[in-house]
């Protein structure tokens, strides 16, 4: 039975969405969430879990982390992360493996139609209804008055704060914070599932295949439980219009082509077809509130523009978004100026990581520079160190857009 009236309204039950519930019922704080999808569901992306998930699941709840740990046919660990540059050499980096002093992998990989699952899962039952699109909405004094398709018919819902964690194509984006598709600040990508790669490193590391035909962007291909692996390529979506790539074309050119990789691909097979889906970067500030109303996860534009992780991000909103809403409830405070301490919230904790992320992002148009670190890497173990340090320390990665940073490589 769908209510009439919900204090707040969670549309989308994807990572941004269930997170935001977790938290919310951790808080005691009555909501509702609705999917248009039934669960399990898939969700087209690369899969990888990073540090920033694990963190965000042990803040959750550690004994959630523990399933994840020990659930090797669902959730495979991840070690590190081999990074190819244009010219064929790998810079290879180990992961740490302490979070929240607790000794794991610091990252996985497993199917969105595993991961999302295994999170809608430990909603409290009742809280989600499935197969339940928002259609439409309308603001009046107390909120929103939200239309709702379920079980054929249509109902209306009447929320005080309205959160849109509808992922990339949300319209409570589009509609309530004026939020349009920029070529400049997206990204494009398609995905498929392989079986028979061979050549991979030991410790399940993720690979970044920075082609020069894909700048600024990169094939990947991250390996899961069961012999399948995740294989995609992605690329800035100005650069797709400007040079007319076909990601298809590309990614089936690179992996027959490219001696390396066709190599590896010999005997390998595709086991789904390729997906295409959009990527709203986080290189540029969108409003993520306003009146009586929330963005979470791509719904705000929040993707690291250098290596595509949204996952992390979106849980990471949902966690202060919940927070947010546990202030706007106590205070009955739920208008545009006072919700605006929520995007600062995000942006003060987000953003530094962000414009890192979109100078690397535009440092990859520069194939030779790629080359050049990664080949001076490969000759200097304290630079090899202090790169696998810039991945959990932000401070250390922002050296990487001092141009002092590049000189002190030149003179060694
Ligand atoms: C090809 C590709 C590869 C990627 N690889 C990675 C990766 O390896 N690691 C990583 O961290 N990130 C990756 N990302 C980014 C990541 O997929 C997203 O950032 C992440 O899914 C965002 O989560 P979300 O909860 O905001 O949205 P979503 O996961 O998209 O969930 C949105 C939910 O809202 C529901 N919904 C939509 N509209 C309505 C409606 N009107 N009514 C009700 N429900 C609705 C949908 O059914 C869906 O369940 C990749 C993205 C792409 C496209």
């Amino acid at each position: 039975m769908l209510p009439s009236q919900v204090n707040v309204l969670i549309v989308g039950a994807g990572p941004a969405g269930a997170t935001t519930s977790l938290f919310l019922e951790k808080k005691g704080i009555d909501h509702l969430v609705i999917d248009k999808a039934t669960f399990p569901r898939d969700k087209i992306c690369g899969d990888a879990l990073s540090g920033k998930v694990v963190d965000i699941v042990g803040k959750l709840d550690m004994n959630l982390l523990t399933e994840i740990e020990t659930d090797a046919d669902a959730f495979m660990p991840c070690y590190g992360i081999s990074f190819i540059a244009p010219n064929g050499k790998a810079l290879e980096i180990p992961f740490r493996t302490r979070v929240n002093d607790h000794v794991s992998a610091a990252g996985f990989i497993s199917k969105r139609v595993v991961f999302d699952n295994f999170l809608v899962n430990k909603l409290k039952p009742g809280r989600l209804l499935q197969a339940c699109e928002l259609v439409s909405f309308e603001k009046n004094e107390q909120g929103y008055n939200c239309q709702l398709r379920y079980n054929g018919g249509l109902h209306q819902v009447q929320t005080t704060m309205l959160v849109g964690a509808e992922g990339e194509r949300s319209q409570v984006a589009k509609k309530l914070a004026g939020f349009k598709k920029d070529k400049n600040h997206y990204c494009a990508a398609v995905r498929g599932y392989y079986t028979g790669i061979t050549g991979c490193k030991e410790g399940n590391y993720i690979e970044l295949h920075f082609l020069k035909e894909v700048l600024p962007g990169y094939l990947w291909i991250f390996p899961l439980p069961d012999g399948q692996f995740n294989v995609g390529v992605g690329m800035a979506s100005n650069k797709i219009s400007k040079n007319k790539v076909n990601l298809n074309k590309a990614l089936e050119e690179a992996i027959s082509k490219v001696p390396a990789l066709a190599e590896r691909f010999k005997n390998a097979k595709p086991i789904s077809p390729m997906l295409g889906w959009g990527l709203p970067l986080g290189s540029k500030k969108w409003p993520l509130s306003g009146e009586h109303f929330l963005l979470t996860g791509d719904s705000g534009s929040l993707i690291d523009p250098f290596t595509g992780e949204g996952i992390g991000n979106a849980m990471k909103m949902g966690m202060l978004a919940a927070n947010h809403i546990e202030r706007s409830l106590q205070a009955q405070k739920f208008d545009a100026a006072w919700n605006l301490q929520y995007d600062h919230a995000v942006y003060n904790d987000l953003w530094d990581e962000l414009k890192i992320g979109r100078t690397l992002q535009w440092l990859t148009n520069f194939p030779w520079l790629f080359n050049f670190v990664v080949n001076k890497s490969l000759k200097n173990k304290t630079l090899r160190d202090t790169i696998s340090c810039m991945f959990d320390d932000i401070s250390m990665r922002d050296q990487m857009r001092s141009p002092m940073f590049y000189v002190r490589l030149l003179i060694n």
